[in-house]
């Protein structure tokens, strides 16, 4: 006797991406508007350090830092790490080494690339110097990269200068891609979650200690801490056990607001998914609806729900899919 094989399981790229908007303040606008104009600013602390990239605050008394000063645009690796494989959207596509340079001038550190062939030519100590981008906007990224940097070692600029011109038109927020690539995959359960909304079916799964059937199925009950393995056909039909009506209108989203939102407990399922409530006047849905799906054409999940015609359910059916 051969054993089935193993159910094949979906996986599937998934991207989470959101753009971040943020405002700089005082010292951080200053230090990315300098970038733009090939220019790097740190800040001095009370006790005469200076810190690059600069911050508000000092890190050690929390006193507010103001006093911006220009260090070179040399330094030194202060240590590093080998990126052998680069990913998209890092600064360089060849494979570059992670460093933290001591810009001269400055007393901390700042993270960047080097771009040099090999790891065997990075060391800590060597010498740097920052690779403007041809087109500069602002933002970190107006340094390419450090490169190798054979000239003088800097002595003669290690002496922070003063800041206090000011670049017209400075840079007072950035928006920064935030991005996630994930291969994900759903696992054996929910594989056949999928497989079976393929055919307009949604199958749970039975839990065989406390027999409540999962949908969507996770594969174990929390509650028992036990595999869930047995397939069970629910709905299509269910029961709206709670909602809201959302007004506020999601971009990329076009659906009319208000529109209600509902937890609807399938028959035969022992807790409520989530889905839209379609085909009745938003302020008329209700506790206790009876609704069923609606799919549209090639839709993988129904698109929305809509009334049966059937009574309400009782409280009592639905109380404790709440
Ligand atoms: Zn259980």
């Amino acid at each position: 006797m051969t054993a089935a094989p193993p159910p094949e399981v979906l996986r599937a790229p998934l991207v989470v991406e959101f753009p971040f908007t943020r405002s700089l303040g005082p010292v951080q606008g200053a230090f990315l508007t300098a970038l733009r104009e090939r220019t790097v600013l740190g800040v001095r602390t009370s006790d005469g350090r200076v810190l690059v990239p600069p911050v508000e605050y000092d890190p050690v008394d929390s006193a507010e830092l103001r006093d911006l000063v220009e260090v070179a645009p040399t330094g030194t690796v202060t240590t590093w790490a080998w990126n052998p494989d680069p990913r998209p959207q890092q600064p360089l596509p060849t494979p570059f080494a992670w460093v933290l340079v001591r810009l001269d001038g400055a007393d901390t550190a700042l993270l960047h690339v080097l771009d040099v062939p090999a790891p065997d030519t990075v060391r800590t100590g060597m010498r740097v110097r920052i690779r403007w981008a041809g087109e500069r906007s602002g933002a970190i990224t107006d340094i390419a990269c450090f490169e190798p940097h054979d000239g003088h070692d800097g002595t003669e600029a290690a002496r922070p200068g003063p800041y206090s011109a000011g670049f017209p038109d400075p840079v007072t927020g950035i928006v920064v891609p935030a991005r996630l690539d994930y291969t994900y995959s759903p696992g054996r359960a929910q594989t056949a979650y999928i497989k079976a909304l393929g055919d307009r079916k949604t199958v749970g799964e039975r839990c065989p200690s406390c027999r409540k059937v999962y949908v969507p199925p996770r594969g174990a009950c929390p509650t028992c801490g036990v595999a869930t393995g047995e397939q069970v056909e629910v709905g299509p039909r269910g029961t709206v056990t709670t909602f809201c009506i959302v007004n506020i209108k999601a971009k990329n989203l076009d659906i009319e607001v208000p529109y209600v939102y509902a937890h609807i407990a399938l028959d035969g399922a022992g807790l409520a998914l989530h889905g839209r409530i379609g085909g009745i006047p938003y302020d008329q849905v209700r506790m206790g609806l009876r609704v069923e799906p609606v799919w549209t054409e090639g839709g993988r999940f129904p698109d929305h729900y809509r009334p049966t015609g059937e009574p309400d359910a009782d409280y009592d059916a639905y109380k404790e899919l709440l």
